[in-house]
């Protein structure tokens, strides 16, 4: 990243694929796919970036619609500040193994008696359909004055080819699902945001004209935890702090049986970013939209 890059101006952080994402093959494999890499096509900064105009509701993350949405990785590599993002996905392949009892709960309690335990910032990227599973869970969510909430489209499916084996969504359906993620999402109140997450990361640039119209920020993020069936707590641990900087934003997953270890892994996360000196917040506040 340019180092001289003004931290104020969001837009500057849409850019070329990021030296730094070295771990970018583990991420967020989805609940049906083995990890491969995932396909990043990253636009041009559109003209109008999101401080030309101002956000329609003023809404974290809101870009003038119409506009090709930036992609942003991370924030300003100044000051302390990090962000601790989890997603909540959920497909129907998911949903059939909760109604048949093969999975007790996609929804780690435990990471979130200790995030608010602790008093810690993070934001939370839902699916629809994992909304309408938890409604108590996200309620709750909702409820925190430390945590903000972002979508992570309807149902999980991927918005590319090959994208960790998901099922693909067709184009024509792509800005509906992801407006009515925003709709469900925001019955809730609380810390709402126009914050994005594609599921797998995976998108090109007709999946981000596709979601033009809906003036949000797609978050890609630049810590990758590998957390998704993890066997154990440490390389999750290594994968953030050995990664993390200032501006960072550390994508986890809050879905309990498809991700087991990350309740065990926080509490050293958090430890360890203490140490460097490195604070959770809002990604409103690290990515200096706040
Ligand atoms: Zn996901």
């Amino acid at each position: 990243m340019n180092p001289l890059r003004q931290p104020e101006d969001v837009g500057a952080f849409v850019d070329a694929p990021d030296p730094d994402r070295t771990t970018a093959a583990v991420v967020d494999p989805g609940p049906d796919g083995p990890a491969g890499s995932a396909p990043s096509v990253r636009p041009v900064p559109t003209e109008a970036g999101p401080s030309d105009s101002p956000p329609p509701g003023g809404l974290p993350g809101a870009t003038s619609a119409g506009t090709l949405p930036p992609v942003v990785d991370h924030g300003p590599r100044t000051g302390n500040k990090v962000a601790l993002t989890f997603d909540a996905d959920m497909t129907d392949a998911m949903r059939y193994q909760l109604r048949s009892g093969a999975v007790r709960s996609y929804a780690n309690l435990k990471i979130i008696d200790l995030l608010e335990r602790e008093g810690v910032a993070a934001t939370f990227f839902l699916t629809g359909k994992w909304v309408e599973q938890y409604p108590e869970v996200t309620r709750r969510l909702a409820a925190s004055p430390n945590f903000e909430l972002a979508n992570h489209t309807y149902g999980h499916l991927a918005f590319t080819g090959d994208c960790y084996g998901l099922p693909r969504i067709e184009r024509r359906k792509m800005t509906g699902d992801v407006a009515d993620t925003f709709d469900i999402v925001a019955g809730y109140g609380g810390r709402q945001t126009r914050y994005f997450r594609f599921p797998g990361l995976c998108h090109d640039r007709t999946a981000l004209a596709e979601l033009a119209p809906l003036g949000l920020t797609v978050v890609d993020g630049d810590v990758v935890s590998g957390d998704p069936f993890a066997t154990a707590w440490r390389p999750i641990v290594r994968a953030v702090l050995d990664n993390v900087r200032p501006g960072s934003v550390i994508v986890l997953h809050v879905t309990e049986a498809n991700a087991p270890m990350t309740d065990e892994a926080l509490p050293h996360i958090l430890a360890g970013l203490a140490e460097r000196g490195l604070e959770p917040a809002a990604l409103s506040e690290v990515l200096g939209t706040a």
